[in-house]
């Protein structure tokens, strides 16, 4: 009987392929293992999905496998069944999906390839990496004879001597002899090589002395004790998952750390997630801590090789903790016991492009297939946390004081802005009572948070004459006002960006105004108002990665009193002497046209509220809109999440949204916006004429444009679906997504499964 296997291969098709194994390649291919293929003409790189005997169908020949390229399959069985239930769950091509999980291809067994006759050519196009040893050239002061090189010798030497030195896999990239090159330079004596680690990891670059566990409280005990409980059952039983719902401050974190040590105790690995790991190397410091260096922290800033170093420590089993944003997920964490996910109900565990999966709801499927535990933590759960709670799939743990004993939750007031005017500096969102709360706490000595979810200096260019507003060619959205660089125009969206015209460009009148606060000019008329104040700013403009870091290291140090910023601000930072915290524009966050726009500004106004009192000073929060009956305001003044929750949830199930129904949102965009309408027309059809959408089972709402009709020149429309039952859903998504195929080429399509941006 010939071996067969089922390959799927990096193109974006649903299906994978079919091939012969050659005898001689029976011991090494495996499930999980990448193979070279045929496909079409060329030869591509492939994840063997499946094994099988047996013969190919009548009148078909199968293509052999022609080479095997990571000596153990690089896909463990538990992870790559995993990425085969994702695949399916989001419509989504097994080919990108398993991309999100592969790492590089190490350099060494390219050669091996090479080396066995494999095209070189190949694997150009896939991301390489040396072993942990990256080896360099540099040419020294010495001069060869004339006439003594020829050839690459003399290129690579050229090369060397205008760049400097440079790694020798870059030279081969250039030059296929590059090493014998550099091996006879070196023995002329015209240049010299070392091979060097990879740059360390900057989240590893300090030590970190080993803390010493804390007692637990009584709270964080029981939910220890529940988490011990589930961890023991591993294996015997099924798994158990977890909402560690806990008010700001509550020692969660303690807890996760308690988590990991008793998965660790008992043999197994453990996967953390957090939103954006550039911005909590606080927490990365507590678990070095506790845990030592053992970890592996992913994340974007990584290079290709550190990237590789890390996976392959996981993958091998000589680091059982992995740390990571949303990607995480796909870390190879060999017997895996515990996932862990910090700010469960932050928007950014979806991936809003590619393959657009939700890292929670995957947290909570890789767990219960691995038989692991998973633990949702959150000061403010999301809507469809609750709802599982509720429905008996989550058990709630509760941690309801914060953990400091003197730490009380901050004193919330509002200030209505229909009623309240500016203060001093005459800017209206900077009221008087924000402008006095502001110099009693700089008084004291006292640290500010300000917060604004507007970027730039001013969010719209008004023409004072017509009323005109500039807006940007390509995206139906107006362009914000730049300070830096001299002063430019910014679309938020598509990122372009020009000077200011003298002239409004409807009217010609010369009377163009910058309207309304962002950032930069909060952080300017603040640092004008309170001049002995050091101010700074955080946002994407001014910080991203380290540098966000390096801004909140110094807020940490005390050598920033006020520091304002965005969205960035509201996170998790532990800053004990913050004791003011301003809620510029509540209303900016709440009236987005998006049935999640309250639970979000809800959980922003609670977690920017948590930065202050985390100590012993009790703290202030002063939320400034123009509403203050709103319900998220309200609740969020009394800090009561279950009330909120408790309102939210009603309100969603009178409108029917989900968590009490599922939603597959089609995006249609095309530059033209007859096709692009016409487009989304024929998927709304074919929804509405499936068996789910004829009974009305499922509903189909739509085409229509969407929100943000324009972006980048393109024309949107969406489809949204909905039904409470998953499986009619999927099935009417099935045929609509079948339908991409008629669709004019021209035409863009996404199969968005719970969909969270709805702009
Ligand atoms: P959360 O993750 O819920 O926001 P943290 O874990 O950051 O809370 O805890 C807040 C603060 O309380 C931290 O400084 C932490 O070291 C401290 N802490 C946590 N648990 C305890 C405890 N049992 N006893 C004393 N301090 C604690
Ligand atoms: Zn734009």
């Amino acid at each position: 009987m010939p071996l067969l296997c089922e390959v799927a291969v990096p193109v974006p098709l649903a299906r994978a392929f079919s091939y012969e194994v050659p005898p001689a390649l029976a011991a090494s291919v495996r499930p999980g293992a990448r193979v070279l293929v045929e496909f079409g003409r060329k030869k591509v790189l492939g994840v063997v999905l499946a094994m099988s005997e047996g013969a190919a169908p009548e009148g078909v020949r199968l293509k052999p496998i022609a080479a095997v390229v990571d000596p153990e399959p690089v896909l463990p069985p538990e992870l790559l069944s995993f990425l085969r239930e994702l695949s399916s769950y989001y419509f989504a091509p097994i080919g990108e999906v398993l991309r999100l999980a592969l790492p590089a291809v190490e350099r060494e067994d390219v050669r091996a390839l090479e080396a066995q006759g494999e095209l070189p050519g190949t694997l150009s196009r896939v991301k390489q990496v040396g072993g942990r040893k990256i080896a360099y050239a540099r040419p020294t002061d010495a001069v060869e004879e004339p006439g003594v090189l020829r050839g690459q010798a003399a290129s690579v030497l050229a090369l060397l001597r205008s760049n400097g030195e440079m790694p020798i896999a870059r030279l081969e990239e250039k030059f296929g002899n590059a090493r014998a090159a550099v091996k006879k330079l070196a023995s002329l004596g015209l240049v010299v090589t070392e091979e060097r680690e990879p740059p360390r990891d900057a989240f590893f670059a300090r030590p970190e002395p080993r803390d010493e566990p804390p007692a637990l409280n009584e709270a964080q005990s029981a939910a220890e004790a529940r988490i011990e409980e589930a961890l023991q059952g591993l294996g015997a039983q099924k798994s158990a998952s977890f909402l560690l719902f806990g008010v700001t401050g509550s020692g969660k974190t303690e807890v996760y750390l308690r988590a990991i040590a008793g998965c660790l105790a008992r043999g197994r690995g453990a996967i953390v997630m957090v939103p954006e790991i550039a911005l909590t190397p606080q927490l990365v410091a507590r678990f070095r801590a506790r845990f030592g260096d053992d970890l592996a922290v992913l994340h974007s800033g990584l290079s290709e090789a550190d990237r590789h170093a890390m996976w392959k420590r996981v993958r091998t089993g000589a680091v059982r903790v992995a740390i990571g944003a949303r990607s995480a997920i796909f870390a190879p964490v060999a017997n895996l016991g515990l996932i862990l996910v910090d700010e469960e109900h932050d928007g950014s565990f979806k991936q809003e492009e590619g393959v657009r999966y939700h890292a929670r709801d995957m947290a909570l499927l890789r767990a219960h297939r691995a038989s692991a535990v998973a633990v949702l933590g959150s000061a403010t759960p999301s809507l469809e946390s609750v709802h599982l709670v509720r429905q008996g799939k989550l058990v709630e743990l509760r941690l309801p004081d914060r953990a400091h004993r003197e730490a009380t939750l901050p004193e919330v007031t509002t200030v209505d802005l229909r009623r309240i005017g500016a203060g001093p500096t005459g800017n209206k969102l900077i009221s008087l009572p924000l402008h006095r709360a502001l110099e009693k706490t700089l008084a004291a000595g006292e640290q500010v948070i300000l917060f604004l979810n507007r970027r730039g200096f001013a969010p719209s260019v008004v023409c004072e004459s017509c009323g005109h507003v500039a807006t940007c060619l390509a995206c139906s959205v107006a362009l914000t006002f730049h300070r830096a660089r001299g002063g430019r125009m910014r679309c938020h969206y598509c990122d372009w960006e020009g000077p200011m015209p003298a002239a409004c460009s409807e009217c010609k009148a010369p009377a163009l105004a910058l309207e309304g606060l962002g950032t930069e000019r909060l952080e300017e008329t603040i640092a004008e108002a309170f001049p002995t104040a050091r101010v700074a700013r955080l946002d994407r403009d001014v910080a991203d990665g380290a540098k966000a870091e390096a801004i909140l290291a110094k807020m940490r140090a005390g050598e920033i009193d006020v520091l304002v910023g965005t969205q960035m601000v509201t996170k998790g930072h532990d800053l004990g002497n913050v004791t003011l915290v301003g809620v510029l524009n509540a209303d900016a966050a709440l009236s987005l046209p998006d049935f999640r726009a309250s639970e979000r500004g809800f959980q922003l106004l609670v977690q920017v509220a948590g930065r202050a009192g985390r100590r012993d000073r009790p703290g202030r929060v002063i939320i400034q809109t123009r509403n203050p009956e709103q319900p998220a305001v309200q609740f969020a003044k009394r800090h009561d999440v279950s009330a909120f929750l408790e309102h939210e949830l009603a309100d969603r199930a009178e409108v029917g949204y989900p968590p009490f129904s599922r939603l597959t949102l089609f995006r249609v965009d095309a530059l033209d916006e007859e096709v692009a309408r016409r487009a989304a027309g024929v998927i709304a059809a074919h929804a509405k004429t499936s068996p789910e959408g004829q009974s009305r089972v499922v509903e189909v709402l739509g085409p229509a444009a969407a929100p943000l009709a324009r972006l980048r020149g393109r024309y949107r429309f969406r489809v949204l679906l909905r039904a409470k039952d998953r499986r009619a859903l999927r099935a009417a998504t099935a045929v609509a997504a079948a339908a991409i195929a008629e669709i004019d080429r021209r035409v863009r399509v996404v199969v968005d499964v719970d969909p969270v941006a709805m702009l």
